[in-house]
């Protein structure tokens, strides 16, 4: 071998005996075969085989295994973002001419996407009431193809009642596919309640650490999945292996980092709860949030973020309140070690149940800090919230 050969080709070494506890990061774009038999038949792997990197490496499957067996699902596909999981689950299964119903407080991307893109496409598209079944029963058609659902739902936390809205969608022949990004499989796992998809932003706890976007895909019945993986490689859709390794990394502490931000969630909520300044404090495990007696029949535990609605006139002070944080920082996403606060605005993406009252609601995601360090600021953000307007104004 010449030196500039010497250069380009890599030795293997002998990997007998060693052992290591952390996930190998294998990057590929190319795959090499052992012979012209193998390349020509590398279409016949299955999707457990590897023909080209877009398709898989063993750092992705690894992940895509660990996702699987804790969702109890028969098969996860990952995507380049929590939002690319609920573009392609959906765009892949559903044809023009067909039917889709989308949860009124559904992701607002994934509103967009359906009156965007999907009517675009020539798919009927609605929104239904999240709350009640009997709404969605009356929407649906023969021709409904999916039902899509998101427990509980972005910024305005009603939980969904899903085994209702499996059977209602069962009984028309219509596929029914659920956001999970709040509760993760530890909280709730829908294909046990007959959910036939489950998407996840990996984006937010599993990987942990607000460095990285990766979203998964999660099938009750193999045939459903192989139709969609090969949908993902007709557009090009995959992960890469380093960002696959951070999630792996991520997941090996998430267990202990839910249950701490759950932790914090349930101090903070009682501290805010019955402040004057607070109207309404959404949170599935609270009691008169949103669907709470489902949360209690259907989930074992609860993310540690949560919506704050303000009393009337205490919104006109949130700018300068917010200047009073010393810990929580100012940002959307959730599930990082950070905190964080997001003020959002919910009543402009809502059509068949309008949101009551403010528009604006206070999104918490509770991270690893010391909680007292976090409580502070939330003494100080109500202070600042509860005070006089310093014009004199009484509000
Ligand atoms: C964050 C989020 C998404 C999108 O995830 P990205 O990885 O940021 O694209 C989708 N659904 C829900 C409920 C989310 O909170």
């Amino acid at each position: 071998m010449r030196d500039r050969t010497r250069c380009v080709v890599t030795p293997e070494v002998d990997e007998t005996g060693f052992k290591s506890l952390a996930p190998a990061v294998h990057r590929a774009s190319t795959i090499v075969f052992d012979d012209a038999a193998a390349y020509a038949t590398r279409g016949d792997r299955g999707p457990d085989g590897y023909s080209y990197g877009l398709y898989g490496t063993p750092t992705t499957r690894q992940l895509a295994s660990k996702l699987a067996g804790l969702a109890g699902a028969a098969r996860v596909l990952l995507v380049p973002s929590g939002q690319g999981a609920n573009a392609i689950a959906a765009l892949a299964l559903v044809s023009a001419g067909e039917h889709v119903l989308i949860a009124d407080n559904a992701y607002p991307a994934m509103r967009s996407l359906a009156v965007e893109d999907m009517a675009r496409l020539g798919i009927a598209v609605e929104f239904y009431d999240p709350v009640s079944p009997d709404d969605l029963a009356a929407r649906v058609r023969p021709e409904t193809r999916l039902v899509w659902c998101e427990s509980p739902g972005s910024s305005t936390m009603e939980v969904q009642d899903l085994p209702a809205i499996v059977a209602i969608a069962r009984e028309a022949g219509a596929l029914v596919g659920c956001d999970n990004t709040w509760a993760t499989s530890l909280a709730l796992k829908p294909h046990a309640l007959g959910v036939d998809i489950v998407t996840e932003a990996l984006t937010k706890y599993a990987a942990g650490h607000s460095d990285l976007l990766m979203g998964a895909i999660s099938f009750a019945d193999e045939s459903l999945a192989a139709g969609v993986r090969d949908a993902m490689g007709r557009m090009g859709m995959g992960v890469s292996p380093d960002d696959a390794a951070l999630v792996l990394r991520g997941m090996e502490t998430m267990a202990v980092r839910f249950a701490h931000s759950a932790e914090g969630a349930r101090r903070l909520v009682a501290r805010m709860a019955g402040h004057p300044a607070v109207a309404r404090v959404l949170w599935p495990p609270i009691e008169d949030s949103p669907g709470h007696d489902l949360w209690k029949r259907d989930f074992t535990g609860a993310a540690g973020v949560f919506g704050v609605i303000l009393a009337e006139g205490a919104s006109g002070r949130l700018d300068a309140a917010l200047g009073a944080l010393r810990t929580f920082a100012i940002g959307a996403s959730w599930g990082g070690t950070r905190s964080l606060i997001a003020p959002m605005s919910v009543g402009r993406t809502r059509s068949v149940r309008p949101w009551p009252g403010e528009d604006l609601i206070l999104r918490f995601s509770i991270g690893l800090e010391d909680i007292a360090d976090l409580e502070a600021d939330i003494d100080a953000l109500l202070a600042a919230l509860g005070a006089p307007a310093r014009d004199g104004v009484p509000r």
